[in-house]
């Protein structure tokens, strides 16, 4: 074991040098590699799988985090938006009012319960949703509003929860990306009726595979959640409503259990990371060539993604993929251009902002273990680049 753990440590530092992965999951495995694989042992010993006193737990920590009553562990954070949709009873004939700019499965979870995902453009400063886009697009058909906490960064949910009152609509909360992010002080996914989390790898609390939580302060959803988790079954073989299989494995919770405790220290590590980052474009003198995310004042930014904007975007990306830098587009082709909604009859020039962001984003290594010389590599990597 001491030597897998060196050969993990070598294996980072040999490439630290001169490569910059986009994510290292392998430097945060080492630092609890044996908490990890006790828990997994704990687990195996058990032989307990489905719903046990690990999924328990988690979801004892995540309400506590969301300062959320209830939290209801499921299979994947696409599983969580589907879950809290069938909880609203959305279906057929709703329409349901999201953002362009998200992963697929926001706007997916909607139309594949018949609903229709009826997109307003985004804020180009913060990527989130524009709230002041949102009243035009309600109608009597309009059920809920579903904002996504992208990259990390709460979406304005002041002014969004004042509309969906406004017009008595129902608020879920796409907070894949933001466990622990705060809006004024209180967690994203305490807002709305429901809020969704996924533990998908990448995301700032990953598990070892797919895994997910949706959060609510109401308890008749809540017990509706835990009921159409498993099939719409309360007793054994009676089912009182159609649900779904889409549970939380106790080899999931387990490992996420190990991890829960330093996502704190995790999260301001990336804060961290993205304040060098800010100040290493500073010194570079690339602020007014490069666009760096802001943060809008209220906001609290956890960082799953730090995303810049140019529009040399692949010549850049190109150019840095040649110095062993690895970098990511979040979203190269907004959902309503993409082929799966072409039903919706959306057009090229529908939302302009969503449009540009996808030509000009680009994410950067953000992760915990990143050091300052890899991020000045990363900075300096972009000034040869404009130099040249
Ligand atoms: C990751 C993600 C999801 C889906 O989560 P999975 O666990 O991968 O199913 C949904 N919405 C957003 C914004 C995401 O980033």
């Amino acid at each position: 074991m001491a030597q897998a753990i060196q050969g993990i440590q070598q294996g980072a530092s040999g490439s630290t040098k001169f490569r910059v992965p986009f994510l290292d999951l392998q430097a945060q495995f080492a630092a609890i590699r044996a908490e990890t694989l006790s828990s997994v042992e704990r687990v195996l010993e058990t032989q307990h799988f489905i719903l046990g006193s690990e999924v328990k737990a988690l979801e004892a920590d995540v309400s506590r985090l969301v300062e959320c009553q209830f939290a209801i562990g499921c299979a994947s954070g696409s599983d969580a938006l589907l879950l809290a949709l069938m909880a609203l009873e959305i279906g057929p004939g709703d329409e349901v009012i999201t953002t362009p700019f998200t992963f697929i499965a926001t706007a997916g979870s909607v139309a594949r319960l018949g609903a229709r995902p009826v997109f307003v453009d985004i804020n180009p400063d913060d990527f989130n949703l524009d709230p002041q886009k949102i009243e035009e697009v309600i109608t009597s058909r309009t059920r809920a509003i579903l904002p996504v906490h992208l990259f990390g960064q709460p979406a304005d949910m002041d002014a969004i929860l004042e509309i969906a009152e406004a017009s008595n609509l129902t608020v879920i909360e796409d907070a894949a990306q933001s466990i622990g992010a705060r809006w004024k002080g209180k967690a994203v996914g305490s807002f709305g009726r429901i809020g969704c989390f996924s533990f998908f790898p990448s995301k700032n609390l990953g598990g070892a595979g797919d895994g997910g939580m949706v959060t609510t302060n109401d308890p008749v959803l809540a017990d509706r959640l835990r009921v159409l988790r498993v099939h719409g079954s309360r007793s054994k073989y009676q089912y009182e409503l159609v649900g779904i299989n889409s549970r939380l494995d106790e080899l999931q919770a387990a490992i996420l259990r190990v991890k829960f405790p330093h996502l704190e220290k995790w999260t301001s590590l990336r804060e961290r990371n993205a304040d060098r980052y800010r100040s290493i474009f500073r010194q570079f003198k690339l602020n007014d060539v490069v666009r760096l995310p802001s943060v809008r004042p209220g906001g609290e930014h956890v960082y799953n993604q730090f995303t810049i904007r140019t529009p040399q975007r692949d010549k850049i990306r190109e150019y840095m993929r040649q110095q062993g830098i690895a970098t990511e587009v979040y979203y190269p082709r907004p959902l309503h251009l993409q082929e799966a909604f072409a039903y919706l009859e959306y057009e090229s020039g529908d939302f302009p902002e969503a449009e540009r962001a996808s030509d000009e984003v680009m994410a950067l290594p953000i992760f915990a273990e990143l050091t300052e010389d890899q991020q000045q590599h990363v900075v300096s990597a972009i000034a040869t680049f404009f130099e040249r």
